[in-house]
């Protein structure tokens, strides 16, 4: 069974996308443990605010770049985690074309500075490697039920064919490959305007504006609070034997999108009601990780309760937003 990793590891770690919510997070979580972090993004949906906290610590680089250009970084490295990915239906449906270079000449660029380094190498998959589930809760040895040519392929099928990659480097031995399929996260660090379900319902409640149920409400997600997530991508890329398959990285708990909005309501004093909205086109019915795997082979779980998480959640958004309002005349 995996071992928590060690404090004062002294790695050389590459994070592509940290600058973005799930990104900033894990280079905090590194350089916390003793590690040097080397973090390439193009801001395309980060933000130098989420890692403000960590541009004057001497083992923290930013290298501003996108990964779909030639990358090339002087000097040893250890481990190489690939999150570089717009992750909202809002953003990664903004310019589909990138997304999906994004997810594989990024990842093969990166699979051959992995190779070059003899680094080991994480990729952040998804849930939407499942598509609209006709299995649930979903395993790892589920393939999917996705629609190669509607508006969430270029996320899915991008991610898929990521996937693969890691894998066929993996069977060719040229890198030692993981892939962390990971389910809805959440958490400080996200940005008000993604069009994700928990920023729009905390930022709508917040504003006392009318939350916004797509469909009926009744379709289901799991949510992950990041600093789990974050500890089960460290174990998964720490972790002794190459697992030579995806782990699923989640929150068992299921919610329907009505329970979210009611969870948001109870927490927050606002003014706000539901209303509701079209259903967007291939919006996934239900999602629940099946996480043994991830129990078996990392020891991992996830500890932090949705109704824990939210409050944290809340309080980073009613500080982003205080910040955005103009200042009230005297
Ligand atoms: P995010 O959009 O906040 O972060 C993505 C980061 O990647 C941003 O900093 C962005 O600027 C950067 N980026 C995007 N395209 C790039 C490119 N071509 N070159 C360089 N940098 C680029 O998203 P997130 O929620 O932090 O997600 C991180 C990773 O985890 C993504 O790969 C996503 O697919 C995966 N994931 C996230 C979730 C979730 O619920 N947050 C769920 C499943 C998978
Ligand atoms: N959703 C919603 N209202 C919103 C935003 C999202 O009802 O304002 C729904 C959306 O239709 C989906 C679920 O919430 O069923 C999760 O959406 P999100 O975009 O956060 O993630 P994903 O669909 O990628 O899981």
């Amino acid at each position: 069974m995996a071992k928590r990793p060690k404090m004062n590891e002294g790695k050389v770690i590459v994070v592509a996308g940290g600058a973005g919510f799930v990104g900033s997070h894990l280079c905090s979580a590194l350089l916390d443990r003793g590690n040097r972090v080397i973090c390439l993004d193009s801001y395309l949906t980060g933000s130098p605010v989420n890692l403000s906290a960590l541009q004057c610590n001497p083992y923290f680089t930013m290298i501003e770049q996108d990964v779909c250009d030639e990358i090339q970084i002087d000097g040893p490295i250890d481990q190489i985690y690939n999150l570089a990915c717009p992750a909202s239906p809002r953003d990664y449906q903004a310019d589909p074309i990138h997304t999906m270079l994004t997810s594989v000449t990024g990842t093969s660029n990166l699979l051959r500075a992995a190779e070059r380094h003899g680094a080991i190498f994480l990729q952040a998959s998804t849930s939407e490697i499942y598509g609209d589930p006709e299995e649930h809760p979903q395993q790892e040895d589920y393939w999917g039920h996705v629609n190669c040519t509607g508006p969430r392929a270029c996320y899915d099928e991008g991610k898929r064919a990521a996937e693969a990659l890691c894998f066929d480097s993996l069977r060719a031995g040229t890198v030692d490959a993981r892939v962390a399929r990971i389910f809805n996260t959440y958490g400080p660090h996200m940005r008000p305007n993604d069009g994700r379900i928990v920023s729009n319902f905390v930022v709508q409640a917040l504003s006392n504006e009318p939350l916004t149920v797509y469909g009926s409400g009744e379709q289901t997600r799991s949510f992950c609070y990041v600093t789990d997530l974050v500890e089960g991508l460290i174990r998964l890329m720490n972790c002794g034997a190459n697992p030579r398959g995806p782990v699923n990285l989640g929150n068992p708990g299921e919610f329907t999108v009505i329970e979210l909005a009611e969870l948001v309501l109870s927490k927050i004093r606002t003014t706000s009601s539901i209303v509701y909205a079209p259903l967007p086109q291939d919006d996934p019915s239900r999602r629940r990780p099946d996480i043994s795997r991830a129990k078996a082979l990392l020891d991992w779980e996830p500890k932090v309760s949705l109704a824990e998480g939210l409050s944290p959640t809340i309080r980073w958004f009613q500080t982003t937003l205080a910040k955005r309002r103009p200042a009230r005349r005297r």
